[in-house]
């Protein structure tokens, strides 16, 4: 899937095969759309084809593909090609000692994991950020004289993390490009970028995964029977790594924290009942203990959004992983009417499936009992 592009992301890979083909690959360019819709697939599958000694065409898309085979190519695939340089987003500085030599540590795992599955998720919830370190040490290794007749492309994943330092010294490379170097920019929100780099970059858009082509690769992927994969296709919303992110967390435990976190957040952020009830189709209807589960969680996510939104103190999150998300849903749960109703709610509803009701029906009433104490809220709207 790789070096399928024309398949995950048609339309994008119709501008990049044509800009190649026609002799005018920009100089840098900036991969945007919701994120876990190909970036790390689409921009290696691209140097790929930059790259590659034995392109093929394509006749159903029309497209160029890179063969997939060749000495470059199965470099790309290994991710480790002289050719690709990365910048990935890394934990803040403040929470590490040394300095370059755990960057590039850090990069390594980053690269290891996404080589394993090129769609996953590489990180959120987690305040990180592109190091300045890491955007100067490609500004230097591009410096250098690259390999004849190659193209180098130098990778910046989820520019959106990326700080004004980091930043200028990217533009400086935007701006006097290395011969034979192209510039790959990935982001999820493209807004977050500054002007000045969005306006020297060719955007390239790409769009949420057809639920279809999803549901057939993560049952191969994740080894999901056909059902439940076309239930994780249809709620990831497009979102290639995040149904691999449901199909694959915590599978021994029974208990899905992201699916329950999905869940809360569907009901917090005003989403279609529809949602609510796709979400809690993959809660099962026969185990209490999951039911449970996702109850505590909720009465832990509420205490967190209450905390927070009481103190402005983001060090008594309990659930850390979802530490952004929380602090952005605080608001939610600033009036103490809005908190009892939802706790008293859930509390009801964990004694009611103790007394053996059925599952499904009692969440789905606690659902619509918590949107309502939520719509209570009188202020910050
Ligand atoms: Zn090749």
């Amino acid at each position: 899937m790789l070096f399928e592009p024309h398949i995950y992301q048609p339309h994008a890979w119709k501008l990049l095969s044509r800009s190649f083909e026609s002799g005018k690959v920009a100089g840098t360019y900036l991969f945007y759309g919701p994120e876990g819709t190909g970036q790390w697939p689409l921009a290696h599958a691209f140097t790929a084809l930059l790259n590659c000694s034995d392109r093929r065409t394509d006749d159903l898309s029309g497209t160029t593909l890179p063969c997939g085979k060749c000495h470059s190519c199965r470099a790309i695939i290994g991710f480790n090609s002289p050719q690709l340089l990365y910048a990935v987003p890394l934990k803040t500085k403040t929470e590490r000692k040394d300095g370059k030599q755990e960057d590039i540590d850090a990069v390594n795992e980053v690269l290891a994991l996404q080589k394993e599955e090129p769609f996953r998720l590489h990180t959120h919830d987690k305040q990180l950020s592109i190091p300045i370190e890491l955007a100067r040490d490609i500004q230097r290794r591009l410096s250098l004289k690259g390999e004849e007749g190659a193209t180098r492309v130098a990778l910046f994943f989820e520019m959106e993390k990326m700080r004004g330092d980091a930043a200028d010294s990217l533009l400086k490379l935007i701006e006097e490009p290395p011969s034979n170097t192209v510039i790959v920019l990935t982001s999820a929100n493209e807004h977050a970028l500054p002007i000045t780099i969005r306006s020297r970059s060719q955007e390239i858009r790409l769009r949420r995964i057809p639920a279809g082509i999803i549901q057939s690769y993560i049952e191969h992927q994740c080894g999901l029977s056909a059902e439940r994969a076309a239930v994780v296709a249809r709620t990831s919303g497009g979102s290639m790594g995040r149904a691999i992110a449901i199909s694959t967390a915590n599978e021994d435990e029974g208990f899905d924290r992201n699916i329950g976190f999905r869940l809360f957040k569907s009901l917090v952020s005003d989403s279609k009942a529809e949602t609510t009830s796709h979400l809690l189709d993959m809660i099962s209807d026969k185990d209490r203990g999951q039911a449970d589960d996702l109850l505590t969680l909720w009465q832990t996510l509420i205490r967190d959004c209450a905390g927070f939104s009481a103190t402005g103190d983001a060090d008594h999150i309990v659930n850390v992983d979802f530490q952004q998300d929380i602090i952005r849903f605080a608001p939610h749960f600033s009036e103490p009417i809005v908190v009892a109703g939802c706790a008293l709610s859930i509390k009801n509803t964990l004694a009611d499936l103790r007394r053996n009701v059925h599952i499904h029906g009692a969440l789905v009433g606690l659902s619509l009992n918590m949107k309502g104490h939520l719509a209570q809220r009188t202020t910050g709207r």
